[in-house]
């Protein structure tokens, strides 16, 4: 634009009485550039605690955030998880932290380890699935807390285990498989888990949020390792999980949740300073975003000591997904 119609404009804006302001249009969504007036490091999200596992709720105007605590201290070379933990926020950069919602003594009949985990709104309750290890059916199994509202406090909705190691056999012999639960609400009303480790499996939910319905099924994936995650967007049903090890977030997408799945690649890198990989993707006030975890937080930051971040995630024209970009700067508070 020219100097003399910059000009002109003007004297057309004083001429009809409005302020003239200078003005920034925004670019059209899923543009690739990012302009920031103020960056600020934001990733990681949480910065006073370890957090690991991250799964999100959109709820009202805001999104809650559900992960596990890494509480390892240094000379503890394993995952220490005793509890879950939840956080808020309407912006995606302010996150407010809530009362420890939920505990693994809060199964009776689990014994360690808070693992990843998802929950769920469903006619105004909250349902929040999540990995333990089972302290009489020996391996891990998958819980089921509720809650009346997405901060907790949440309590055991079975008084027992909804998916025992003892019920996947019959594609792997391992007594890790049964972790890392992901549920999904379709349009139609059905839920579906998914989960596994080395085998994923899925299977229909009864409505009442607290029962499989029907058979346990496989699903075949290219290298799945562990962390499922289930999201639809338009037409198209998209299956993230994290591959290999150590671990990168691949995806398959289908037209039917029953498959079959197309494999995509890869989704994201390797995460740093961390062998695991573990994503939650949403869709928030009309853009989406890819939520993973890093052993970013230095000097003590790594493999069980995790931390939760935040990127932008873009969607192709044919439905295909970008790959993500990690960054420190994370999501910012103006962003164009
Ligand atoms: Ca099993």
């Amino acid at each position: 634009m020219g100097r003399a119609v910059i000009s002109f404009l003007a004297l057309l804006s004083i001429s009809c009485g409005q302020e003239n302001k200078p003005t920034i249009a925004p670019l059209p969504k899923g543009a690739t550039g990012t302009k920031v007036h103020e960056s600020a490091i934001n990733n990681p999200i949480i910065k006073d605690v370890y957090t690991a596992d991250p799964a999100a709720l959109v709820y009202g105007d805001s999104v809650y955030l559900y992960v596990g605590h890494d509480e390892a201290p240094l000379d503890h070379h394993f995952y220490k998880m005793d509890e879950w933990l939840v956080y808020s926020s309407a912006d995606l950069v302010d996150w407010k932290s809530h009362p420890v919602p939920l505990k693994v003594t809060d199964f009776k009949w689990a014994k360690a380890d808070a693992w990843a985990s998802q929950a769920i709104e469903r006619d105004g309750k909250f349902y929040w699935y999540v990995s333990v290890e089972h302290d009489s059916v020996p391996g891990k199994a998958i819980g089921v807390a509720v809650a009346d509202n997405p901060r907790g406090p949440f309590v055991d909705a079975l008084g027992k285990a909804l998916v025992t190691n003892d019920m996947t056999t019959r594609h792997t012999q391992i007594a890790w498989d049964d972790i890392d639960p992901s549920v999904f609400l379709d349009d139609d009303g059905q839920a579906y888990l998914f989960w596994g480790n080395t085998q994923c499996y899925y299977a229909k939910l009864k409505d009442n949020m607290v029962e499989l319905d029907g058979e346990i099924m496989p699903v075949d994936l290219p290298h799945f390792t562990e962390a499922p995650w289930i999201h639809k967007k338009g037409d198209w049903y998209y299956l993230s999980y994290a591959q290999g090890f150590p671990e990168k977030t691949a995806y398959a997408m289908s037209r039917s949740i029953g498959g079959p799945w197309q494999y995509k690649g890869i989704l994201n890198e390797l995460a740093g300073n961390c062998n695991t990989n573990h994503q939650a993707i949403l869709e928030f006030k009309g853009q989406d975003y890819f939520i993973y975890h890093n052993g970013g937080i230095q000097p003590h930051g790594g493999n069980f000591r995790r931390s939760v971040c935040i990127d932008r995630l873009y969607y192709h024209g044919d439905g295909t997904l970008r790959r993500v970009v990690m960054g420190s700067q994370g999501i910012q508070k103006q962003e164009y």
